[in-house]
């Protein structure tokens, strides 16, 4: 078999597989008036837990609207984000972004977007002060309701391990993979991925017993099978953007 019909087979086998343990969330319904705050929200969720920088967003709405957050001093932004990690640059990058978007468009109402295409919406975001393919691609995702394979820590992980990917940083594994996924399974196994990246195969100690995808694993260091016990160990499902 072809290394690419290999790996298109691998991305259905791991796609049904997630699908029976965490179903098939359906793509999102498209909710142009939250593309800033799942842009600010994906910024916020870099390098932090979801409760962190879920707590950090609630806060900074507290001080208004995205108009009077852009006009907030820098120091205001950081104290109400410091609960989810690098205040600093976190409360730099939105500040600065806040102007460029006003610069640009002259207002923080990004709502026509929604009738741009996906790869000028890229071109637009990607311009932006801090603002990386991953993030992009989730306001993408869960504000426009787009078809679009975002990938974090979790599903490059994951898919590095599987070896679908073979690729060192996110960024690469989103070039390498993101159009051989299925059109219309793409949101479904991002959220799966990353469930099954969080409560199984986990950065640390992959949980390699309870893994349904144990014989289709390249990963080198991958534990041998004791048993089988649940694979929703440790459950850890709360994603932020699902809240936003
Ligand atoms: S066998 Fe272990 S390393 Fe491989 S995908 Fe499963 S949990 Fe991850």
């Amino acid at each position: 078999m072809r290394r690419s019909d290999l790996i298109r087979s691998k991305i259905e086998f791991t796609a049904d597989l997630l699908a029976g343990l965490y179903g098939t969330p359906k793509l999102r319904r498209p909710e142009p008036s939250k593309i800033l705050d799942v842009l600010i929200a994906t910024k916020l969720s870099q390098n932090t837990t979801d409760k962190s920088s879920y707590k950090a967003f609630t806060q900074l709405r507290s001080l208004g609207s995205w108009e009077d957050i852009a006009k907030a001093r820098e120091i205001s932004i950081r104290q109400c984000i410091k609960v989810c990690g690098l205040a600093n640059t976190k409360a730099k990058d939105i500040k600065i972004m806040l102007g460029e978007l006003l610069a640009k468009f002259g207002t923080l109402d990004l709502r026509f977007m929604k009738d741009l295409d996906n790869e000028t919406i890229y071109k637009e975001l990607l311009s932006l002060r801090g603002i990386g393919v991953k993030t992009a691609s989730c306001v993408l995702v869960f504000a426009l309701g787009r078809d679009i394979f975002p990938v974090d820590t979790h599903v490059h992980r994951v898919l590095n391990r599987l070896g679908i990917a073979k690729t060192s940083t996110a960024e690469k594994t989103f070039s390498e993979v993101s159009e051989i996924i299925p059109e219309g399974r793409r949101y479904e196994l991002h959220t799966n991925l990353i469930k099954f990246g969080r409560n199984i195969c986990r950065a640390v100690n992959p949980h390699c017993s309870a893994c349904g995808l144990y014989e289709i694993c390249t990963f080198k260091e991958r534990k041998k099978r004791k048993s089988v016990n649940s694979a929703s160990a440790n459950e850890n499902n709360f994603l932020i953007l699902e809240e936003i």
